[in-house]
C-alpha cells in the first residue's frame, strides 16, 4: 500500500541558487522529504495491521509517527511550491490586501514572519496560515513537523527552519537564510493557496 508519493520538484535542484544551493535542494528533497513519505506509508501500514490483528499496543507510537511523517510530507510539498526561481518582490492583489488587513502592512507581516522563523526553539517551521474558524490569517511557529499549529488551519506560506534546510549554505546565521527566502518566495503560489482556502473553508467550521 503506497498512499503517499514523493512529488517532483517544480524546478531543477540548482534553480534557486545562489539563495539555496543545488546540493541542499537535492539532499532535502531526495533524502529528507523521501524519508517522511516512506515514514507516513509505514505508519499507515502498521495501523492497518493493528486493526486487522486487533492489537493496538503500539497505537500511541504509531499515531505520533503518522503525524510526524505526514506533517513532514505535507510541509515540504507546500514549501517546494512556495519557492520559485522567479520569486521575490512583494505580493499584490487579494494576498497583499489580506496581509495588510491582518498584519497592518506588508513590512509588518514580513518582520513578524521573519522573527517567528529565527526564534524557533529547536527544529520547526514559520507558517502563514488561513484560520478557517476566525476566517483570518495567522502566523505560527510549527514545532518539528506537526506541533503547535491548531487544526482547521490551511497553509499559505511555509519556511523550513530545520538546520538541514540551510546549514550547508548559511551555517548558524539563520537571519541570512530568511533574507534569502524573501528573494525566492513564490507569491503567486501563496495567493492561489489563500484563494483556495477561503473558498473551501467558508462556513464549514
Ligand atoms: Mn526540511
Amino acid at each position: 500500500m503506497t498512499v503517499y508519493t514523493l512529488p517532483e520538484l517544480p524546478y531543477d535542484y540548482a534553480a534557486l541558487e545562489p539563495h539555496i544551493s543545488g546540493k541542499i535542494m537535492e539532499l532535502h528533497h531526495d533524502k529528507h522529504h523521501k524519508t517522511y513519505v516512506d515514514g507516513a506509508n509505514t505508519a499507515l501500514e502498521a495501523l492497518e495491521a493493528a486493526r486487522e490483528s486487533a492489537d493496538f499496543g503500539s497505537i500511541t507510537k504509531l499515531e505520533k509517527d503518522l503525524a510526524f511523517h505526514l506533517g513532514g510530507h505535507t510541509n515540504h510539498t507546500v514549501f517546494w511550491n512556495n519557492l520559485s526561481p522567479d520569486g521575490g518582490g512583494e505580493p499584490d492583489g487579494e494576498l497583499s490586501a489580506a496581509l495588510s488587513e491582518f498584519f497592518g502592512d506588508f513590512e509588518k507581516f514580513k518582520s513578524h514572519f521573519s522573527q517567528t522563523a529565527t526564534t524557533i526553539q529547536g527544529s520547526g517551521w514559520s507558517v502563514l496560515a488561513w484560520d478557517s474558524v476566525g476566517e483570518r490569517l495567522n502566523v505560527f511557529q510549527l514545532f518539528d513537523q506537526q506541533g503547535n499549529v491548531p487544526v482547521g488551519t490551511h497553509p499559505i506560506l511555509m519556511l523550513d527552519m530545520w538546520e538541514h534546510a540551510f546549514y550547508l549554505d548559511y551555517l548558524n546565521v539563520k537571519a541570512d537564510y530568511v533574507k534569502a527566502f524573501w528573494q525566492i518566495v513564490n507569491w503567486q503560489d501563496a495567493a492561489a493557496r489563500l484563494a483556495d482556502a477561503r473558498t473551501k473553508t467558508a462556513g464549514l467550521i
